[in-house]
Protein backbone atom coordinates (compact mmCIF):
# COMPACT_ATOMS: atom_id res chain seq x y z
CA UNK A 1 0.00 0.00 0.00
CA UNK A 2 1.59 3.55 -0.69
CA UNK A 3 1.49 6.58 1.46
CA UNK A 4 -1.60 7.82 -0.48
CA UNK A 5 -3.58 4.61 -0.54
CA UNK A 6 -3.34 4.65 3.18
CA UNK A 7 -4.03 8.39 4.01
CA UNK A 8 -7.15 8.14 1.41
CA UNK A 9 -8.04 5.02 3.73
CA UNK A 10 -7.85 7.41 6.91
CA UNK A 11 -9.77 9.96 5.29
CA UNK A 12 -12.58 8.26 4.36
CA UNK A 13 -13.14 7.08 8.37
CA UNK A 14 -13.50 11.18 8.63
CA UNK A 15 -14.30 12.85 5.75
CA UNK A 16 -16.93 12.18 3.22
CA UNK A 17 -15.43 10.42 0.51
CA UNK A 18 -12.15 11.00 1.76
CA UNK A 19 -11.98 14.49 -0.15
CA UNK A 20 -12.87 18.06 0.45
CA UNK A 21 -14.09 17.75 -3.09
CA UNK A 22 -15.31 15.84 -4.61
CA UNK A 23 -13.35 15.35 -8.25
CA UNK A 24 -9.93 14.83 -6.46
CA UNK A 25 -11.61 11.48 -5.11
CA UNK A 26 -10.69 10.18 -8.65
CA UNK A 27 -14.12 8.21 -9.23
CA UNK A 28 -14.38 9.29 -12.72
CA UNK A 29 -11.33 7.86 -13.97
CA UNK A 30 -10.95 5.10 -10.83
CA UNK A 31 -8.16 4.06 -8.53
CA UNK A 32 -7.12 6.56 -4.92
CA UNK A 33 -6.12 10.04 -5.24
CA UNK A 34 -2.93 11.17 -5.14
CA UNK A 35 -2.00 12.78 -1.36
CA UNK A 36 0.31 15.74 -2.23
CA UNK A 37 2.78 17.20 -0.03
CA UNK A 38 4.76 19.74 -1.90
CA UNK A 39 5.16 21.59 -5.20
CA UNK A 40 7.50 23.84 -6.73
CA UNK A 41 7.56 25.23 -10.45
CA UNK A 42 6.52 23.14 -12.91
CA UNK A 43 6.10 19.68 -10.54
CA UNK A 44 4.19 17.97 -7.81
CA UNK A 45 5.31 15.93 -5.45
CA UNK A 46 3.15 12.73 -3.46
CA UNK A 47 3.33 11.90 -0.22
CA UNK A 48 5.12 8.85 -1.91
CA UNK A 49 7.93 10.66 -2.91
CA UNK A 50 6.91 10.67 -6.96
CA UNK A 51 7.26 13.24 -8.65
CA UNK A 52 5.16 14.47 -11.91
CA UNK A 53 4.63 16.94 -14.34
CA UNK A 54 1.90 19.54 -13.51
CA UNK A 55 -0.94 20.19 -15.61
CA UNK A 56 -3.79 20.93 -12.87
CA UNK A 57 -2.10 23.48 -11.09
CA UNK A 58 -4.42 23.31 -8.65
CA UNK A 59 -7.58 23.88 -11.04
CA UNK A 60 -5.80 27.32 -12.51
CA UNK A 61 -4.49 29.50 -9.86
CA UNK A 62 -0.86 28.47 -10.08
CA UNK A 63 -0.41 29.63 -13.42
CA UNK A 64 3.17 30.74 -13.02
CA UNK A 65 4.20 27.98 -12.02
CA UNK A 66 4.14 26.09 -7.90
CA UNK A 67 5.63 28.68 -5.34
CA UNK A 68 6.58 31.47 -7.81
CA UNK A 69 8.80 33.78 -6.25
CA UNK A 70 7.08 37.52 -5.85
CA UNK A 71 3.97 35.39 -4.76
CA UNK A 72 5.69 33.65 -1.92
CA UNK A 73 7.67 36.60 -0.64
CA UNK A 74 4.49 38.86 -0.70
CA UNK A 75 3.14 36.25 1.33
CA UNK A 76 5.77 36.26 3.75
CA UNK A 77 5.50 40.25 4.18
CA UNK A 78 1.92 40.47 4.87
CA UNK A 79 2.21 37.48 7.63
CA UNK A 80 3.84 39.73 10.17
CA UNK A 81 1.19 42.29 10.38
CA UNK A 82 -1.41 39.54 11.35
CA UNK A 83 -3.13 37.47 9.18
CA UNK A 84 -6.79 38.82 9.55
CA UNK A 85 -8.54 42.28 10.49
CA UNK A 86 -12.16 42.50 9.24
CA UNK A 87 -12.05 45.56 8.71
CA UNK A 88 -11.20 47.84 5.29
CA UNK A 89 -7.19 47.64 4.23
CA UNK A 90 -4.98 49.36 1.62
CA UNK A 91 -4.26 46.18 -0.49
CA UNK A 92 -8.40 46.56 -0.70
CA UNK A 93 -8.38 49.15 -3.12
CA UNK A 94 -5.44 48.52 -4.66
CA UNK A 95 -6.79 45.02 -5.69
CA UNK A 96 -10.07 46.67 -6.44
CA UNK A 97 -8.13 49.58 -8.42
CA UNK A 98 -5.91 47.01 -10.58
CA UNK A 99 -9.12 44.97 -11.16
CA UNK A 100 -10.87 47.59 -12.75
CA UNK A 101 -8.03 48.61 -14.85
CA UNK A 102 -7.13 45.05 -15.88
CA UNK A 103 -10.91 43.46 -16.98
CA UNK A 104 -12.30 45.90 -19.76
CA UNK A 105 -16.00 45.67 -18.19
CA UNK A 106 -15.60 46.31 -14.43
CA UNK A 107 -15.92 49.40 -13.01
CA UNK A 108 -16.39 48.45 -9.48
CA UNK A 109 -15.80 44.83 -7.66
CA UNK A 110 -16.39 43.15 -4.39
CA UNK A 111 -14.06 40.68 -3.15
CA UNK A 112 -15.43 37.05 -2.08
CA UNK A 113 -13.35 33.83 -0.77
CA UNK A 114 -14.36 31.45 -3.73
CA UNK A 115 -15.71 31.48 -7.30
CA UNK A 116 -18.96 29.85 -5.65
CA UNK A 117 -19.58 33.28 -3.56
CA UNK A 118 -19.31 35.09 -6.48
CA UNK A 119 -21.35 33.35 -8.79
CA UNK A 120 -23.93 33.32 -6.35
CA UNK A 121 -23.50 36.79 -5.40
CA UNK A 122 -23.65 38.06 -9.06
CA UNK A 123 -27.09 36.59 -9.74
CA UNK A 124 -28.62 38.09 -6.22
CA UNK A 125 -27.39 41.22 -7.41
CA UNK A 126 -28.59 40.98 -10.55
CA UNK A 127 -32.48 39.52 -9.60
CA UNK A 128 -32.18 42.93 -6.94
CA UNK A 129 -31.40 45.39 -9.65
CA UNK A 130 -34.17 43.86 -12.58
CA UNK A 131 -36.38 42.86 -10.20
CA UNK A 132 -36.72 39.69 -11.74
CA UNK A 133 -36.49 36.13 -10.34
CA UNK A 134 -35.42 33.92 -13.27
CA UNK A 135 -32.10 33.06 -14.69
CA UNK A 136 -30.92 31.28 -17.84
CA UNK A 137 -27.76 28.88 -17.68
CA UNK A 138 -25.78 26.59 -19.95
CA UNK A 139 -25.67 22.89 -19.88
CA UNK A 140 -22.29 21.74 -19.22
CA UNK A 141 -21.32 25.17 -17.89
CA UNK A 142 -20.43 24.81 -14.15
CA UNK A 143 -20.67 27.81 -11.67
CA UNK A 144 -19.79 26.77 -8.51
CA UNK A 145 -21.90 24.71 -5.88
CA UNK A 146 -24.83 27.28 -5.41
CA UNK A 147 -27.96 26.13 -5.07
CA UNK A 148 -29.35 27.78 -8.42
CA UNK A 149 -26.85 26.18 -10.72
CA UNK A 150 -27.16 22.67 -9.52
CA UNK A 151 -30.29 22.51 -11.72
CA UNK A 152 -30.34 20.05 -14.88
CA UNK A 153 -31.99 21.04 -18.27
CA UNK A 154 -35.61 19.52 -18.65
CA UNK A 155 -36.46 17.43 -21.48
CA UNK A 156 -36.13 20.44 -23.94
CA UNK A 157 -35.50 24.03 -24.33
CA UNK A 158 -39.12 25.21 -23.21
CA UNK A 159 -39.09 23.12 -19.84
CA UNK A 160 -38.12 24.01 -16.26
CA UNK A 161 -34.72 22.38 -14.89
CA UNK A 162 -35.10 20.14 -12.29
CA UNK A 163 -32.59 19.92 -9.44
CA UNK A 164 -29.48 18.31 -10.20
CA UNK A 165 -27.97 17.19 -6.24
CA UNK A 166 -30.92 16.48 -3.84
CA UNK A 167 -31.25 19.53 -1.31
CA UNK A 168 -31.92 22.01 -3.97
CA UNK A 169 -35.56 22.56 -3.73
CA UNK A 170 -37.97 22.92 -6.86
CA UNK A 171 -38.55 26.31 -5.98
CA UNK A 172 -34.92 26.81 -6.68
CA UNK A 173 -35.31 24.53 -10.27
CA UNK A 174 -38.19 27.03 -11.32
CA UNK A 175 -36.30 29.90 -11.15
CA UNK A 176 -33.23 28.26 -13.38
CA UNK A 177 -33.59 27.65 -17.21
CA UNK A 178 -31.30 26.03 -19.13
CA UNK A 179 -30.48 26.04 -23.02
CA UNK A 180 -27.57 23.77 -24.61
CA UNK A 181 -24.36 25.51 -25.61
CA UNK A 182 -23.91 27.89 -28.81
CA UNK A 183 -27.72 27.40 -29.49
CA UNK A 184 -29.17 31.06 -29.45
CA UNK A 185 -32.51 30.19 -30.90
CA UNK A 186 -32.98 28.08 -27.29
CA UNK A 187 -31.90 30.79 -25.58
CA UNK A 188 -34.15 33.09 -27.82
CA UNK A 189 -36.91 30.86 -27.33
CA UNK A 190 -36.47 30.89 -23.14
CA UNK A 191 -36.80 34.95 -23.57
CA UNK A 192 -39.69 34.36 -25.53
CA UNK A 193 -41.82 32.20 -22.95
CA UNK A 194 -40.48 34.42 -19.83
CA UNK A 195 -40.89 37.37 -20.90
CA UNK A 196 -39.81 40.05 -18.31
CA UNK A 197 -38.99 37.76 -15.70
CA UNK A 198 -35.26 36.85 -16.55
CA UNK A 199 -32.64 38.36 -14.71
CA UNK A 200 -29.61 37.32 -15.83
CA UNK A 201 -28.05 35.14 -18.11
CA UNK A 202 -24.61 33.85 -16.84
CA UNK A 203 -21.96 31.34 -19.00
CA UNK A 204 -18.12 30.77 -19.25
CA UNK A 205 -17.39 32.67 -22.35
CA UNK A 206 -15.03 30.02 -23.23
CA UNK A 207 -16.57 26.73 -21.09
CA UNK A 208 -14.04 25.00 -19.37
CA UNK A 209 -15.80 22.88 -17.16
CA UNK A 210 -17.53 19.97 -19.55
CA UNK A 211 -14.08 20.45 -21.32
CA UNK A 212 -13.07 22.98 -23.05
CA UNK A 213 -15.34 24.29 -25.74
CA UNK A 214 -14.98 27.20 -27.59
CA UNK A 215 -18.24 29.78 -28.50
CA UNK A 216 -18.80 29.75 -32.06
CA UNK A 217 -18.53 32.55 -34.01
CA UNK A 218 -21.54 35.46 -33.29
CA UNK A 219 -22.64 32.71 -30.16
CA UNK A 220 -21.55 35.71 -27.69
CA UNK A 221 -21.93 38.67 -29.74
CA UNK A 222 -25.77 37.43 -29.94
CA UNK A 223 -26.25 36.78 -26.22
CA UNK A 224 -24.64 40.48 -26.19
CA UNK A 225 -27.68 41.47 -28.35
CA UNK A 226 -30.22 40.01 -26.96
CA UNK A 227 -29.50 40.78 -23.03
CA UNK A 228 -29.48 44.53 -24.19
CA UNK A 229 -32.46 44.17 -26.47
CA UNK A 230 -34.68 42.08 -23.03
CA UNK A 231 -32.43 44.29 -19.97
CA UNK A 232 -30.91 40.84 -18.63
CA UNK A 233 -27.97 41.04 -17.51
CA UNK A 234 -25.17 39.41 -19.00
CA UNK A 235 -22.97 37.86 -16.44
CA UNK A 236 -19.44 36.57 -17.74
CA UNK A 237 -18.01 33.95 -15.49
CA UNK A 238 -14.59 34.16 -15.43
CA UNK A 239 -13.45 32.11 -12.88
CA UNK A 240 -11.66 29.93 -15.07
CA UNK A 241 -11.24 32.51 -17.99
CA UNK A 242 -10.04 35.42 -16.14
CA UNK A 243 -6.42 36.31 -16.31
CA UNK A 244 -5.94 33.20 -18.15
CA UNK A 245 -6.85 33.85 -21.76
CA UNK A 246 -5.84 37.66 -21.80
CA UNK A 247 -5.26 39.80 -18.95
CA UNK A 248 -8.72 40.82 -19.18
CA UNK A 249 -10.13 37.62 -19.87
CA UNK A 250 -12.10 36.08 -22.55
CA UNK A 251 -14.19 39.74 -22.52
CA UNK A 252 -10.66 41.28 -23.99
CA UNK A 253 -9.89 38.07 -26.10
CA UNK A 254 -13.18 37.93 -27.88
CA UNK A 255 -14.28 41.76 -27.24
CA UNK A 256 -17.57 41.43 -25.65
CA UNK A 257 -18.41 43.83 -22.73
CA UNK A 258 -20.33 41.62 -20.03
CA UNK A 259 -22.47 43.62 -17.44
CA UNK A 260 -21.08 41.36 -14.69
CA UNK A 261 -18.15 39.44 -14.69
CA UNK A 262 -17.50 36.97 -11.84
CA UNK A 263 -13.60 35.73 -11.39
CA UNK A 264 -12.06 33.37 -8.93
CA UNK A 265 -8.99 31.10 -9.18
CA UNK A 266 -6.03 32.98 -10.26
CA UNK A 267 -6.73 36.17 -8.67
CA UNK A 268 -6.21 34.54 -5.56
CA UNK A 269 -2.71 33.29 -6.39
CA UNK A 270 -3.99 29.92 -4.83
CA UNK A 271 -5.08 31.63 -1.55
CA UNK A 272 -9.28 31.45 -1.18
CA UNK A 273 -10.26 34.50 -3.32
CA UNK A 274 -13.24 35.39 -5.51
CA UNK A 275 -14.37 38.71 -7.12
CA UNK A 276 -17.49 39.68 -8.57
CA UNK A 277 -17.67 43.10 -10.46
CA UNK A 278 -19.26 45.27 -13.49
CA UNK A 279 -21.23 48.32 -14.31
CA UNK A 280 -21.34 50.82 -11.67
CA UNK A 281 -25.06 51.56 -11.56
CA UNK A 282 -25.42 47.69 -11.13
CA UNK A 283 -22.41 47.71 -8.48
CA UNK A 284 -23.99 50.41 -6.24
CA UNK A 285 -26.84 47.95 -5.53
CA UNK A 286 -24.92 46.05 -3.18
CA UNK A 287 -24.42 46.81 0.52
CA UNK A 288 -24.14 49.30 1.83
CA UNK A 289 -24.31 51.19 -0.84
CA UNK A 290 -27.66 49.54 -1.89
CA UNK A 291 -30.30 47.30 -0.86
CA UNK A 292 -28.55 43.99 -1.64
CA UNK A 293 -27.37 42.19 0.49
CA UNK A 294 -23.95 40.35 0.52
CA UNK A 295 -20.84 39.82 3.03
CA UNK A 296 -17.85 38.31 4.55
CA UNK A 297 -15.81 37.93 7.61
CA UNK A 298 -12.78 37.04 5.54
CA UNK A 299 -13.40 39.08 2.28
CA UNK A 300 -10.62 40.67 1.12
CA UNK A 301 -8.36 38.71 3.55
CA UNK A 302 -4.89 40.52 3.69
CA UNK A 303 -3.03 37.53 3.18
CA UNK A 304 -5.03 36.39 0.02
CA UNK A 305 -4.91 39.98 -1.16
CA UNK A 306 -0.98 40.11 -1.06
CA UNK A 307 -0.87 36.76 -3.03
CA UNK A 308 -3.76 38.11 -5.47
CA UNK A 309 -2.26 41.10 -5.88
CA UNK A 310 1.35 39.84 -6.39
CA UNK A 311 -0.37 37.78 -9.23
CA UNK A 312 -2.24 40.21 -10.72
CA UNK A 313 0.66 42.74 -11.03
CA UNK A 314 3.06 40.31 -12.36
CA UNK A 315 0.56 39.24 -14.73
CA UNK A 316 -0.01 42.84 -15.89
CA UNK A 317 3.52 43.68 -15.87
CA UNK A 318 4.31 40.48 -18.05
CA UNK A 319 2.16 40.47 -21.07
CA UNK A 320 5.05 37.75 -22.73
CA UNK A 321 3.53 35.55 -20.23
CA UNK A 322 0.13 35.71 -22.46
CA UNK A 323 2.52 34.58 -25.54
CA UNK A 324 3.97 31.74 -23.26
CA UNK A 325 0.34 30.47 -22.47
CA UNK A 326 -0.40 30.30 -26.11
CA UNK A 327 2.68 29.09 -27.43
CA UNK A 328 1.85 26.32 -24.78
CA UNK A 329 -0.84 25.43 -25.78
CA UNK A 330 -0.79 25.32 -29.19
CA UNK A 331 2.50 23.19 -28.76
CA UNK A 332 0.16 21.14 -26.88
CA UNK A 333 -2.44 20.68 -29.10
CA UNK A 334 -0.18 20.71 -32.68
CA UNK A 335 1.89 17.35 -30.91
CA UNK A 336 -1.45 15.83 -29.67
CA UNK A 337 -2.51 15.94 -33.08
CA UNK A 338 0.43 14.74 -34.73
CA UNK A 339 -0.26 11.70 -32.31
CA UNK A 340 -3.82 11.26 -33.30
CA UNK A 341 -3.08 11.23 -36.90
CA UNK A 342 -0.14 8.59 -36.92
CA UNK A 343 -2.48 6.56 -34.32
CA UNK A 344 -5.28 6.67 -36.59
CA UNK A 345 -7.00 7.46 -33.70
CA UNK A 346 -10.29 10.73 -34.69
CA UNK A 347 -10.34 11.79 -31.59
CA UNK A 348 -10.96 16.12 -30.93
CA UNK A 349 -8.70 18.35 -29.74
CA UNK A 350 -10.22 21.55 -28.66
CA UNK A 351 -8.11 24.62 -27.58
CA UNK A 352 -7.59 28.03 -27.16
CA UNK A 353 -4.65 29.39 -25.72
CA UNK A 354 -3.91 27.32 -22.54
CA UNK A 355 -7.46 25.94 -22.44
CA UNK A 356 -7.24 22.44 -24.01
CA UNK A 357 -8.80 19.48 -23.99
CA UNK A 358 -8.28 16.08 -26.00
CA UNK A 359 -12.17 14.65 -26.35
CA UNK A 360 -12.25 10.69 -26.98
CA UNK A 361 -14.88 10.92 -29.04
CA UNK A 362 -14.91 11.57 -33.08
CA UNK A 363 -17.89 14.32 -32.93
CA UNK A 364 -17.18 17.91 -32.85
CA UNK A 365 -17.65 19.32 -29.67
CA UNK A 366 -19.39 21.76 -29.35
CA UNK A 367 -22.03 21.61 -26.33
CA UNK A 368 -22.21 18.98 -23.46
CA UNK A 369 -24.17 16.17 -25.30
CA UNK A 370 -21.36 16.14 -27.86
CA UNK A 371 -19.07 16.16 -24.92
CA UNK A 372 -21.33 13.16 -23.25
CA UNK A 373 -20.05 10.99 -26.53
CA UNK A 374 -16.85 10.43 -25.10
CA UNK A 375 -15.53 7.55 -24.10
CA UNK A 376 -15.20 7.90 -20.27
CA UNK A 377 -13.59 4.11 -19.55
CA UNK A 378 -10.90 4.83 -22.23
CA UNK A 379 -9.99 7.99 -20.68
CA UNK A 380 -8.96 6.47 -17.15
CA UNK A 381 -6.97 4.09 -18.69
CA UNK A 382 -5.56 6.62 -20.36
CA UNK A 383 -5.39 9.01 -17.13
CA UNK A 384 -3.71 5.90 -15.34
CA UNK A 385 -1.09 5.65 -18.26
CA UNK A 386 0.10 9.13 -18.21
CA UNK A 387 0.10 9.31 -14.22
CA UNK A 388 2.73 6.10 -14.65
CA UNK A 389 4.87 8.18 -16.98
CA UNK A 390 4.78 11.23 -14.55
CA UNK A 391 1.93 13.46 -16.47
CA UNK A 392 -0.59 14.52 -13.50
CA UNK A 393 -3.68 15.59 -15.78
CA UNK A 394 -6.89 16.61 -14.30
CA UNK A 395 -8.71 13.19 -13.12
CA UNK A 396 -11.80 13.43 -15.62
CA UNK A 397 -12.57 13.58 -18.95
CA UNK A 398 -14.27 17.14 -18.73
CA UNK A 399 -12.09 19.10 -17.93
CA UNK A 400 -9.54 21.71 -19.62
CA UNK A 401 -5.85 21.41 -18.50
CA UNK A 402 -4.59 24.27 -16.98
CA UNK A 403 -1.12 24.81 -17.66
CA UNK A 404 1.53 26.83 -16.40
CA UNK A 405 4.25 29.15 -18.07
CA UNK A 406 6.82 26.92 -15.29
CA UNK A 407 6.48 24.41 -18.45
CA UNK A 408 9.36 24.45 -20.24
CA UNK A 409 9.78 23.37 -24.25
CA UNK A 410 11.90 20.27 -23.01
CA UNK A 411 8.57 19.07 -20.82
CA UNK A 412 5.84 19.80 -23.48
CA UNK A 413 8.00 17.47 -25.23
CA UNK A 414 7.90 14.87 -22.50
CA UNK A 415 4.25 15.17 -22.21
CA UNK A 416 3.66 14.97 -25.55
CA UNK A 417 5.34 11.63 -25.62
CA UNK A 418 3.65 10.24 -22.85
CA UNK A 419 0.44 11.13 -24.42
CA UNK A 420 1.27 8.93 -27.23
CA UNK A 421 2.43 6.19 -25.40
CA UNK A 422 -0.75 6.22 -23.03
CA UNK A 423 -3.41 6.61 -26.23
CA UNK A 424 -1.71 3.60 -27.36
CA UNK A 425 -1.98 1.86 -23.88
CA UNK A 426 -5.38 2.59 -23.36
CA UNK A 427 -6.87 1.68 -26.71
CA UNK A 428 -5.20 -2.03 -25.74
CA UNK A 429 -6.74 -2.31 -22.60
C1 LIG B 1 -13.98 26.77 -10.43
C2 LIG B 1 -15.14 27.49 -10.99
C3 LIG B 1 -16.15 28.03 -10.17
C4 LIG B 1 -16.19 27.78 -8.70
O1 LIG B 1 -15.14 28.38 -8.01
P1 LIG B 1 -14.79 27.84 -6.53
O2 LIG B 1 -13.67 28.73 -6.10
O3 LIG B 1 -14.40 26.41 -6.70
O4 LIG B 1 -16.00 27.99 -5.70
C5 LIG B 1 -17.14 28.79 -10.77
N1 LIG B 1 -17.15 29.00 -12.08
C6 LIG B 1 -16.20 28.49 -12.91
C7 LIG B 1 -16.27 28.79 -14.37
C8 LIG B 1 -15.19 27.70 -12.40
O5 LIG B 1 -14.29 27.18 -13.22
Amino acid sequence: MTISEQLFEQAKTVIPGGVNSPVRAFRAVGGHPLFIKSAKGPYIYDEDDRQYIELINSWGPMVLGHAFEPVEKAVRDAIGHSFSFGAPTRKEVEMAELIVSMVPSVEKVRMVNSGTEATMAAIRVARGFTGRDKIIKFEGCYHGHGDSFLIAAGSGAMTMGTPDSPGVTKATALDTLTAPYNDLAAVEALIENNTNQIAALILEPVVGNMGCVLPEPGFLEGLRELCTKHEIVLIFDEVMTGFRLAPGGAQQRFGITPDLTTMGKIIGGGMPVGAYGGRADIMNMVSPAGPVYQAGTLSGNPIAMSAGLAMLHYLNDHPEVYTRLDEIGNKLATGFQASLTKLGLPYTINQIGSMFTQFMTDKTVTDFETAKTCDVPRFGRYFHAMLKRGVYLAPSQFESLFVSVALTDELIEQVIQANEESLIEAAEM
